[in-house]
């Protein structure tokens, strides 16, 4: 499973981060006017939007806007104020919400595989989990042509393809080469460029 979350202009779920949290405020992706389309924050973006339309909203920082959007909510769809105070209140409930997920996307990485992450957590609530000391050694989890398959704690290596015997012999039978990321690093060691 890809991450969701990202501040890459090019990626296929630029629509998911629409609205972000930045310095404590919520800033609204490519809010600004043409030809530059700057982020904004939100209050920015609901000022220059009630300027534009007569609204009766101030919007003069976000401590004050929550409080008139909160008002606002209580008309529902009857003024258009009310309707932008439910814009605002999502906008703030999926910067919230992304926030949060971005912290634990940031601990998982690019991919991951929510069976493998439940099974985990299950296995740890059961007290069946232990934390090994790091290895004083190298290893091929922290080598540069070690590439972890996602939700294991093995992987493929760049340089060999396929498992060797104790005398350096290629063993075809063995199928392809998929290290374990505590396994003692080889020769062909490289660490990982951070
Ligand atoms: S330490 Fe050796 S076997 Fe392990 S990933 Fe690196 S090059 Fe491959």
């Amino acid at each position: 499973m890809k991450r969701l979350t990202t501040d890459d202009e090019k990626s296929m779920f630029r629509s998911l981060n629409l609205f972000y949290g930045k310095d404590g405020e919520v800033w609204v992706r490519g809010g600004g006017p043409e030809p530059d389309y700057q982020d904004v924050t939100l209050v920015q973006w609901i000022k220059w939007a009630a300027e534009e339309h007569g609204l009766n909203i101030e919007a003069e920082n976000a401590e004050s806007l929550g409080d008139e959007m909160y008002d606002a909510l209580q008309d529902g769809t009857e003024t258009v104020e009310g309707i932008v105070g439910l814009l605002h209140a999502a906008a703030i409930q999926a910067a919230e919400m992304r926030e949060r997920l971005k912290l634990i996307e940031d601990i998982l990485g690019d991919d991951y595989d929510l069976d493998r992450l439940r099974e985990m957590v299950e296995a740890d609530r059961e007290g069946r989990c232990r934390i090994h000391p790091k290895s004083e050694n190298n290893t091929c989890g922290s080598c540069g042509h070690f590439q972890r398959i996602s939700g294991r704690r093995c992987g493929t290596c760049d340089v060999y393809s396929k498992y060797r015997d104790r005398y350096g012999r290629v063993d075809d039978r063995r199928g392809t080469f998929t290290p374990s990321q505590s396994k003692k690093a080889c020769k062909r060691y490289e660490p990982r460029e951070e």
